[in-house]
């Protein structure tokens, strides 16, 4: 009763407006938006564009190609999240570097990849140190713990990225036309929801903090297209239960204390001032690509495919004449295709009719 009475509502505010473009910044809201089937009660008016939210999409084709290059030395055991073993680089993936002897370990957490290290101390262990803010705390407080017990054989592969900086490119782009934000809850919980004031009030654009359930995803619809109507640029947050405004204080002074702010390369965007992070001097001999001399590579996409278009939100797999053809989720061209948490992935699945 509650989400129809939300789409009541979100339809009448758009009936007064020409169009509106809302654009969901995390993959996870992607696919939920999708699964709920929410996406088909909404207005013709209201378009959701997917973001630059899912930390596998971003991840340059030259980090996976150093992955697969670390991973074909005989001492390095690559410990990595799932989804990326299976993202194509110019010399296949890691699933199938595997598949010719390289030793490769899914875990869930840098932690498991650190206890990985201290249970085979003959070994180099390279945790993939991909994703959000949402994960990054976890990241730094594991190279704390790895200094503490001076674990020697533990390394990352540092490609950690901030959303907000994601946020002012397309909008200093000005090629996608956005009219508001759905910010993802999972990394507000961190950086909070103070965190997008500069995007509404550098940029004019509403910003609304939502979980990931039916109810707060419309909800945040709801109050995006309200702000939109009369004219107003404010962050909202309605996902109080988890997220405040300063977020989590502790978990950001973890990550200060480790890493400082850095350039980093987004897939087919390139290299962004600011958006990633460097680990601080007094914890580089975690760095991997220190240790072991290795070069992430130029960022070149697979040919045909479009996911440097579709995670700025300048195309949908639909234009993308790989999609469901030559690119499935079992045979993946791309990264999009690959994560659970990708645009491609989840029209393949869930929005092909
Ligand atoms: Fe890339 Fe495949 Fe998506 Fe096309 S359908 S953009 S090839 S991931």
């Amino acid at each position: 009763q509650e989400i129809a009475k939300l789409v009541e509502q979100i339809t009448a505010v758009c009936d007064g407006l020409n169009s509106v473009q809302l654009m969901e910044v995390c993959g996870t809201h992607t696919v939920n938006l999708f699964r709920s089937g929410l996406k088909s009660l909404l207005p013709d008016t209201l378009r959701l564009i997917s973001g630059p939210g899912c930390p596998v999409c971003v991840t340059s084709q030259g980090y996976i190609d150093a992955a697969c290059e670390l991973a074909a030395r005989n001492d390095v055991t690559i410990c990595t999240y799932g989804d990326m073993v299976r993202v194509p680089g110019r010399a296949g993936s890691l699933a199938q570097q595997r598949g010719k002897g390289a030793k490769v370990a899914v875990v869930y957490s840098a932690r498991d990849a650190l206890q990985y290290a201290r249970k085979n101390p003959a070994r180099k262990i390279v945790f993939l140190a991909v994703g959000f803010e949402t994960t990054t705390p976890a990241t730094a407080a594991t190279i704390l713990e790895a200094e503490k017990k001076n674990v020697a054989n533990f390394f990352i592969l540092l490609s950690h990225k901030l959303v907000v900086p994601a946020m002012e490119m397309l909008l200093s782009a000005g090629e996608v036309p956005i009219d508001g934000f759905i910010c993802p809850g999972h990394v507000s919980v961190i950086i909070g929801s103070g965190a997008y004031e500069p995007i509404a009030r550098r940029y004019g654009k509403p910003c609304v903090v939502a979980g990931f359930e039916p109810r707060g995803m419309l909800r945040a619809i709801l109050h995006l297209c309200l702000q939109i109507a009369a004219g107003e640029a404010r962050v909202e947050n309605v996902y109080g239960v988890a997220v405040t405004e300063s977020g989590n204080t502790v978990a950001r002074q973890i990550v200060e204390r480790v890493f400082r702010l850095a350039a980093e390369t987004w897939r087919a965007i390139g290299e962004l001032p600011d958006s990633g992070l460097k680990l601080r001097a007094e914890y580089r001999k975690f760095d991997a690509i220190g240790h072991f001399g290795v070069k992430i590579g130029p960022d070149v996409s697979p040919p045909g495919c479009l996911c440097g278009q579709v995670i700025q939100g300048k195309s949908t797999p639909a234009n993308c004449t790989l999609f469901g053809k030559t690119c499935t989720p079992i045979e993946p061209v791309g990264p999009c295709m690959v994560s659970s948490e990708g645009t491609c992935a989840a029209w393949y699945k869930y929005g092909r009719n």
